[in-house]
């Protein structure tokens, strides 16, 4: 089981001192928190092609590294990491191939729902919940699109601070070269 072959190497990593390695502060060194996909590729190739150590960054993630709405999970961790962990940059990354992309049309998940087993009625129950699931599950058209309207959300948002630049930008999924969309300084 793959929880227990996590567990036996945690014993060990512990036990023989290989977290020394990894010590630092819960402050980011660099001042910065990035919004970036759950992809599995950049899992190491994101911070490598950044040149992004532990205790550099806070990092959030989910499906697409999108922003859906203003007051989102999202939006919540970018808040806490910017008036209360010292984040004075966000840098939003969306990446090339994305799986939010080819979601763009949402029947494709919905469709591995009901193969699932998810019912007419637990979709009944969702909407009941107030959650339109086509359109909650949707993706995005385009990577550039998606990194823009994230960015265009923060930048309109009532409690950001004013003064705090979003970058936004794409990164490519095996290369990990940097493209940007957006650049959030003035100059
Ligand atoms: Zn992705």
């Amino acid at each position: 089981m793959y929880l227990d072959a996590i567990l036996d190497h945690n014993q060990n990593f512990v036990t023989s001192n290989h977290y020394e390695p990894y010590k630092t502060s819960k402050l980011p060194n660099q001042k910065s928190v990035i919004l970036t996909c759950m992809d599995t590729r950049l899992v190491e190739l994101l911070p490598a092609a950044m040149n992004i150590k532990n205790g550099d960054v806070k990092m959030v993630k989910n499906a697409g590294g999108v922003i859906t709405s203003p007051y989102d999970s999202v939006v919540r961790s970018l808040l806490v990491a910017i008036y209360v962990l010292q984040a004075d940059e966000v840098i939003i990354i969306g990446h090339e191939d994305c799986g939010m992309r080819t979601l763009y049309d949402s029947s494709i998940i919905i469709e591995q729902m009901k193969a699932h087993g998810v019912t007419e009625d637990q979709f009944q129950a969702a909407k009941e919940d107030g959650v339109d699931v086509s359109q909650w599950l949707k993706g995005f058209e385009t990577v550039e699109g998606a990194v823009e309207n994230s960015v265009n959300i923060l930048n309109n948002h009532p409690l950001l601070p004013t003064n705090t630049p979003v970058h936004g930008l794409v990164i490519h999924p095996e290369t990990g070269e940097l493209t940007v969309v957006q650049r959030g300084y003035d100059n």
